[in-house]
């Protein structure tokens, strides 16, 4: 039996930023995963405002292959946003979102659609190892892996990037959530489902480097932890009672040591260290509610999450999702 032509079964997510010289890598080995797969799919490549070729190139295989298709951004919105632009325009009953620079094997694909068809709702791929990464990332890595999994309100695997395969109602689910920053390892976690995992080795990118540095990462730390968790916003009461409990111990001790022996000397040394102390605990405080408030103030301006220039290769009218 034919299947109609709305019924895509799978659909793989592309974000793309200046990928032009991995493309052709890229699909070849994608396109000979799916066409063995024997299922109906799409190709959505969405262009993240790359500055070299990319949207040209994709545009031409688009013509070639018509199960590739392409949204072009209206600018760089970063990968988490092209990520959300591909899911809320795909069709497929699975969607699987995958790197351009061939770092998520396409291979593992059979494997992640194997659990899916034992009834898996999320399959993600879980790294054994990290090729090619420095000493210093992996470290930062862990230690923010360490850390948020401490705070955050939900479990977030370790190891485990965009690479996953995610089953229509989870797709809904995460299409119903409507915040500004995008910390999509946490949202595929808060929604819960049923999940599991396949192992799989990372290895390095085929050309191009990496998008991100280190400044991008704290960001992208930062977003994670304030969007998980409201624990550094509630620490500083507690160091605040702590504090203030030494500060009226130490003051009693002086009050009494001043009545009992008359004024000695002034402590010019302890005073500065007390001043200054405080001093940065409560600017620290100050930078931690700023984190918060930014970011309540980035969702309050309700402004659509991305915008679209152009769709090739989809049927339905153009809508700008207003989330
Ligand atoms: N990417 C994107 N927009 C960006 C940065 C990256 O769409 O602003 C895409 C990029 O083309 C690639 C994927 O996101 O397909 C992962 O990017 P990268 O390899 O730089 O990240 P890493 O693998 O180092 O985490
Ligand atoms: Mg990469």
């Amino acid at each position: 039996m034919r299947f109609n032509l709305n019924s895509v079964e799978i659909s793989i997510i592309v974000p793309c930023y200046n990928e032009e010289q991995g493309l052709e890598i890229l699909f070849e080995r994608l396109l000979r995963i799916l066409d063995r797969l024997s299922l109906s799919y799409e190709v959505i490549c969405v262009d993240d405002g790359s500055r070299d070729q990319t949207l040209e190139y994709l545009i031409d295989y688009h013509n070639r292959y018509p199960e590739i298709k392409v949204i072009s951004l209206s600018r760089n919105f970063g990968k988490d946003i092209a990520l959300t632009a591909g899911l809320e325009n795909a069709q497929g009953k699975a969607i699987i979102p995958i790197d351009a620079d061939l770092q998520d094997p396409p291979e593992l694909i059979e494997q992640l659609v194997a659990k899916w068809r034992e009834g898996y709702d999320v399959v993600s791929g879980k790294r054994r190892s990290r090729q090619g990464e420095s000493w210093v990332k992996k470290t930062t890595a862990n230690a923010f892996y360490r850390i948020i999994s401490r705070i955050s309100s939900v479990p977030i695997p370790r190891d485990t990037g965009d690479f996953r395969l995610l089953d229509r109602r989870v797709v809904e689910a995460i299409k119903t959530m409507p915040e500004r920053t995008r910390f999509m390892k946490g949202l595929f976690a808060w929604v819960g489902f049923k999940q599991t995992y396949v192992l799989y080795d990372r290895p390095n990118r085929i050309q191009g480097t990496t998008k991100w540095n280190y400044w991008k990462l704290w960001n992208f730390a930062l977003d994670g932890i304030t969007s998980f968790s409201l624990v550094p916003l509630k620490v500083w009461s507690y160091l605040g009672v702590v504090l203030s409990l030494l500060a009226f111990t130490y003051g009693s001790f002086l009050i009494i040591r001043t009545i009992i022996l008359g004024i000695d000397v002034p402590g010019y040394a302890s005073l500065m260290v007390t001043i200054l102390f405080i001093g940065g605990v409560q600017l620290i405080t100050l930078g931690i509610l700023g984190e918060y408030l930014g970011r309540i103030y980035e969702e309050t301006k309700q402004r659509p999450l991305y915008l679209i220039r152009e769709r090739y290769g989809f049927e339905d009218k153009l809508g700008y999702k207003q989330l």
